[in-house]
């Protein structure tokens, strides 16, 4: 299923298919695959490294000592505890976004400059930034104020706060973190678009265009699934550069998303298998939190902390949930990819245009640059879309099966044509 970070372009190709997958003639040309092989691996190493500065900063905030100098410095003699502990946590994320700003400065600025992505200049980039870490700082230390303060009661609470924020995480992303985005990519009404949907019937969405054009040549799109208040949001660099027929293919894999969720994952077998897998892995989610917690039991004493509850070690029990979270992620990145075949699968099944559908493949390809050649690690730990490859592949296997079954008339020779020919 999509979420807010959606997007249509995740490609890659090995060197190898190149050949017998190449656009059609007036089809834009592929990207320079090297230049665009390059960028995936920076990319790659670049989101990695960050991962690991995360999680070895948390650490280090407890293993150094440095939390507890840290938590000294915010106990001030008459104010309440909870203050106490909401200054200490405020300061581990500021010292945490801190640490992460050169690795984010490199990934999402440099980088992206570097490959022609994207024209902003560096003080929007680091107003942007600014904006975001305020944001998400505030939220972050005050669903983390209750975990602090009742891990000194029961510690056993923590994977039941690990519930918690993983059901206010939606809400997070699609209100909060859209309100701000929109402050930066103005979004206008476009037109409404209709297709059928199996088990809705004629389904009509209000599709939105994001004004990104003044930041990057990226084209992407995405759909919002709220009940009655789902929408389809479309990049004015997409709209700019697709035709009307390609424009139909995107809106029509977004549709393929709501498909997916309304018919597929509650009334096919292999849907009801998917969400029920889906769920599952949700709940596996959790059980990061409980096994950082006996991790913590272990090491408590150890490391110098004085029991399990010590706030001393919160930057480290954070930081062993986020990496145990983390190691389930190759099975959700694989629902994902399937989420995306099916969402694909539905937009050559309600369009048949193969034509258009390979089109947008590659023009999504060369704006966005995305891996020519995903690794394994890319495709186990990043990559939520299916490689250029399989796509393209998908396309052709749906002409294969469309083609008419019904053989012309077999040749009968020479002799009944000239006969034929005669009478
Ligand atoms: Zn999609």
């Amino acid at each position: 299923m999509s979420d807010i970070s959606h997007i249509l372009g995740m490609t890659s190709c090995a060197e190898t298919c190149q050949g017998d997958l190449l656009p059609a003639p007036g089809i834009a040309p592929a990207a320079d695959p090297e230049r665009s092989r390059r960028y995936g691996r920076a990319r790659f190493l670049l989101c990695l490294t960050e991962f690991g500065v995360l999680v070895g900063v948390l650490a280090l905030l407890t293993l150094t000592g440095a939390a507890r100098a840290l938590l000294g410095f915010c106990a001030t003699p008459g104010e309440p505890l909870w203050l106490q502990h909401l200054a200490y946590l405020v300061m581990i994320g500021v010292l945490t976004r801190a640490a992460l700003f050169p690795v984010q400065l490199l990934n999402e600025f440099w980088l992206e400059h570097r490959f022609g992505l994207s024209f902003e200049t560096f003080p929007a980039w680091f107003w942007q930034w600014l904006c975001r870490s305020a944001l998400f700082g505030v939220v972050v230390a005050a669903l983390l104020l209750p975990v602090a303060d009742t891990l000194r009661w029961w510690p056993y609470l923590f994977p039941a706060w690990c519930v918690v924020f993983l059901l206010v995480r939606p809400f997070l992303l699609h209100t909060l973190e859209q309100r701000l985005l929109n402050c930066f990519y103005p979004v206008r009404f476009l037109r409404n678009e209709t297709f059928t949907v199996p088990g809705l019937g004629k389904t009509t969405l209000p599709v939105y265009e994001v004004q990104v054009s003044h930041r990057t040549r990226r084209a992407e799109a995405r759909i919002q699934l709220r009940g009655k208040r789902s929408a389809i949001y479309v990049t004015d660099t997409l709209i700019e550069a697709f035709s009307d027929g390609e424009e139909r293919i995107v809106i029509a894999h977004e549709f393929g998303h709501l498909y997916d969720r309304e018919h597929l994952e509650s009334r096919t077998a292999a849907g009801v298998a998917q969400a029920q897998r889906k769920l599952m892995l949700g709940s596996v989610q959790v059980l990061a939190g409980a096994l950082a917690l006996l991790s913590m039991q272990f090491l408590a004493p150890r490391v110098g902390l004085a029991e399990i509850h010590d706030l001393a070690g919160f930057p480290l029990l954070a930081g062993l949930t986020l990496a145990l979270a983390t190691a389930i992620s190759p099975l959700l990145y694989a629902e994902a990819r399937q989420d995306e075949r099916d969402a694909d699968c539905y937009a050559l099944a309600v369009t048949g245009d193969v034509e258009n559908y390979v089109s947008v493949m590659h023009k999504l390809r060369q704006m966005n640059l995305e891996d020519t050649d995903s690794s394994a690690w890319s495709r186990l730990f990043f990559d939520t879309h299916p490689s250029y490859a399989e796509r393209i592949r998908l396309a052709l296997e749906y002409r294969r099966r469309m083609k008419p079954k019904t053989k012309p008339p077999a040749f009968r020779g020479w002799r009944h044509v000239q006969r034929h020919g005669r009478r």
